[in-house]
């Protein structure tokens, strides 16, 4: 019965939007809509392509992505949109259900970037689909970017790539310092525990050995086995902090933190940004937040 009402309620309100669609199409160009799937994305969208479109994201700021259900409300969201954009890389598990009956342009950052694959259980040879976690790679998302709204909109061509050289120089500094910091820091302290396996890209770029708790979010579990690994390694090599993600519960790694005596250093942004009231409303803030507690933590 309640499938049926949120079938209809969807008809109904795609209806509505097939009914605005005329208006749509007399719009100016620059009130036509990028949707994202993700905070993240949309924010990188929204600094290559400043006021030529407006940019909306599916998931809202602080709410899981990997899993996320979408409502009636995005569908229709979807429908009037001029593209959508997505990662890929496995990481919207609802993509392509969501996308398969609307008939709106999609472009798909993963299919321009290289994978690193999970090597784990059954993601075994699965990319890792969180490469922006990664200074070096999310200025790889700004030259994607930059392309496909340029082929978009080729009139615009110019601007766009202005507006992308002064945003990766923004990256480029932080990917500076923090290349810096990390080759200053001894080699034994170079571990980044945490609860997703979502830093494979930074720790890879950067040289630091990467711990987690479980590969993705969309399974969030923690088994004895991997429990106990973690712990071993923590101890084994006097890991001074431990760190988990802002979009899941840390209770798991304070388990860690009461077994080995680490410090706990805080919660990591990945999936999602914050609200603009936190710490992370923007990717630059939350790669500035996430690599500020590494710091912290790692010293
Ligand atoms: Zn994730």
């Amino acid at each position: 019965m309640r499938k049926n009402i949120i079938f209809f309620t969807a008809i109904l309100l795609l209806s509505l939007a097939a009914g605005s669609c005329k208006r749509i199409s007399n719009k100016n160009q620059n009130e036509e809509v990028i949707l994202a799937s993700f905070t993240v994305l949309a924010d990188i969208i929204k600094n290559v392509s400043k006021d030529d479109f407006i940019v909306r994201s599916i998931v809202k700021p602080g709410v899981e992505v990997h899993g996320y259900q979408p409502t009636p409300s995005d569908l229709v969201k979807a429908s009037s949109a001029f593209v959508f954009v997505d990662n890929g890389f496995g990481f919207e598990l609802w993509a392509e259900k969501f996308i398969s009956n609307l008939k709106v342009k999609r472009i798909t950052v993963s299919e321009g970037l290289d994978p690193i694959f999970i090597s784990e259980d059954s993601y075994e040879g699965k990319p890792n689909p969180h490469a922006w976690i990664s200074p070096k790679r999310g200025m790889l998302y700004v030259d994607i970017i930059v392309e496909s709204l340029s082929e978009l909109r080729p009139s615009k061509r110019e601007l766009f790539e202005e507006n992308g050289r002064i945003y990766k120089d923004k990256l480029s500094t932080i990917d500076k310092e923090f290349s810096l910091f990390i080759n200053n820091l001894n080699k034994e302290k170079r571990y980044l525990v945490s609860c997703e396996g979502a830093f494979s890209y930074l720790t890879n770029d950067y040289g630091l050995e990467e711990v987690y708790l479980w590969p993705v979010n969309a399974e969030s579990q923690i088994t004895p086995k991997r429990m106990a690994r973690t712990i071993s390694i923590v101890k084994d090599k006097n890991v001074q902090a431990v760190f988990c993600e802002s979009t899941v519960s840390n209770e798991s790694q304070m388990v860690v933190v009461n077994e080995t005596g680490a410090s706990f250093g805080g919660d990591l942004f990945v999936d999602s940004l914050s609200e603009d009231s936190g710490p992370a409303s923007s990717y630059i803030k939350m790669l500035k937040h996430n690599l500020n507690l590494i710091k912290k933590g790692l010293l």
